[in-house]
């Protein structure tokens, strides 16, 4: 049996609808959830595609997911906004609060906006993606709260953060080609080390380290206790822009940080702080534009090392992968897969529909 099951992105959406359909959730939520969830598959990021299901069946089943809960206002003052997520799925309540933010972003220029309590987020390039179609700029700080901790801080020997991550999203000339930087500030995104230990494979040196502070190439010791630690990218820059994540994101949404006085379910809540920017306030947008491209292009002309491998812009490895699953389909290693059949089951979808649905039956 091939170690590896690979699935047409149509097919794939909407068998992850129904398993949702099935956990609760009415079509439009079904709709939002399964297309971010294949999109992030789609752009390459495994770690925060449908293989995350399972995790999200086991919060369902512990209330620590409430389906069909839209996002609330918490403040509305003119260029500041805050929501929170009442444990609704995050990629229904961050897409709403951030379209709230670039609605109103026509009218301020510049939106600070926050959204705490809510459940997983997913990929948070989205959130730029929606962002740069608006042609707007934008930043987002995330924490993650409710969860143990996973990442350990530049010189420590035990985790004391989640993955944090942060996205910049900038437009270009070209609508279809925006620059977006997004990014765990971890070496790696959790979901990636799941993937490993699923696929038996080894990580490179220098991701995590083992319960004792001591480095090691095994992904399992993030899955067995006692828990070991991922690093932060960077040594104390990475480290240094996780803790500020933390803070810009869990100390200004008013959802709290991970530290450990704040309340801890073992859900996994996200908040983000989010800072949306018309560049039509600061100057003209086509001489911005055109020289954001040349930029880019000066960049990106720099002779490869390794001719094979030439020089990209953040957000060109995912638009690469996009065409390239979308012409040959999603490929899941076969653990993910099984996890993800069993995860329907545990709604009442039977397998021999799934199958179906996913066109391998
Ligand atoms: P990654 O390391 O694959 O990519 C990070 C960034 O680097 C991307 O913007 C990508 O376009 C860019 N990039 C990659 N290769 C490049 C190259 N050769 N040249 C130029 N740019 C390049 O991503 P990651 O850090 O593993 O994060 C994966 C995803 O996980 C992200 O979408 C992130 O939002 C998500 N995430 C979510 C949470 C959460 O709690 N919701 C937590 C952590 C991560």
């Amino acid at each position: 049996m091939s170690d590896e099951v690979i699935v047409a992105a149509e097919a794939l959406r909407a068998l992850i609808h129904e398993i949702v359909r099935h956990g609760g959730s009415a079509a439009a939520e079904c709709k939002i959830v399964s297309n971010h969830l294949v999109g992030a598959n789609l752009a390459g990021h495994d770690s925060h595609g449908v293989g995350i299901v399972p995790t999200y069946v086991i919060n369902l089943e512990n209330k620590l997911l409430i389906p069909n809960t839209e996002v609330a206002t918490v403040r509305d003052d003119g260029a500041f906004l805050q929501f929170d997520g009442g444990k609704g799925y995050g990629q229904r309540v961050a897409a709403e609060a951030m379209q709230a933010a670039i609605d109103r972003c026509w009218d301020t220029g510049i939106v600070a906006m926050t959204l705490k309590n809510a459940h997983h987020i997913g990929r948070v390039g989205t959130y730029g993606e929606m962002a740069v179609e608006a042609g707007f700029i934008s930043l987002h700080f995330v924490n993650v709260t409710d969860h143990f901790e996973i990442v350990a801080p530049h010189r420590g020997s035990d985790a004391r953060f989640g993955t944090n991550p942060v996205c910049i999203a900038m437009p270009t000339s070209d609508p279809a080609e925006p620059i977006i930087l997004d990014m765990a500030t971890s070496k790696v995104a959790m979901g990636k080390l799941r993937v490993a230990n699923n696929a038996g494979t080894r990580l490179a040196d220098g991701i995590v380290i083992d319960a004792d502070g001591a480095p090691t190439n095994d992904p399992g010791v993030m899955f067995r206790e006692p828990k070991g630690a991922l690093l932060p990218f960077a040594e104390h820059k990475g480290y240094g822009l996780a803790l500020m994540a933390e803070l810009m994101s869990g100390a200004l949404s008013g959802g709290g940080t991970i530290q450990p006085g704040n309340e801890r379910l073992e859900g996994i809540i996200n908040t983000m702080t989010a800072i949306v920017l018309d560049p039509a306030r600061l100057g003209d947008v086509g001489w911005i534009n055109a020289e954001v491209d040349a930029m880019a292009d000066f960049v990106k002309a720099s002779p490869p090392v390794d001719p094979a491998l030439p020089v990209l812009v953040p957000g060109e490895p995912e638009r690469l992968s996009r065409a390239a699953r979308n012409a040959n389909g999603v490929p899941l290693d076969r653990e993910s897969w099984e996890q993800l059949l069993g995860a329907g089951e545990t709604l009442g979808l039977a397998r021999s529909e799934a199958l179906a649905i996913a066109g391998l039956a």
